[in-house]
């Protein structure tokens, strides 16, 4: 079972329809975490800002910027 770091929220993932690579998204703060292993289970929590490292421009898609 996992719980989000951030608010410890059961984050519900079924260890059979995850795998290494997925990012599963907490219901409560929307806190991002990465799929690292699934046995055993194990998160990284996806920091999502834009000021560190560059981004990996995967699809140019590049719509206005407010
Ligand atoms: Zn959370």
């Amino acid at each position: 079972m996992a719980i989000c770091f951030e608010c410890e929220n059961d984050l519900n993932i079924d260890i059979d329809e995850v795998e290494e690579g997925d990012i599963v998204t907490c219901d409560e703060c929307g806190t991002e975490y990465e799929v690292v292993g699934v046995e055993p289970l194990e998160l990284t929590k996806v920091d999502d800002e834009p000021d560190e490292d560059d981004d990996d421009d995967l699809l140019g898609d590049n719509e206005e910027e407010a």
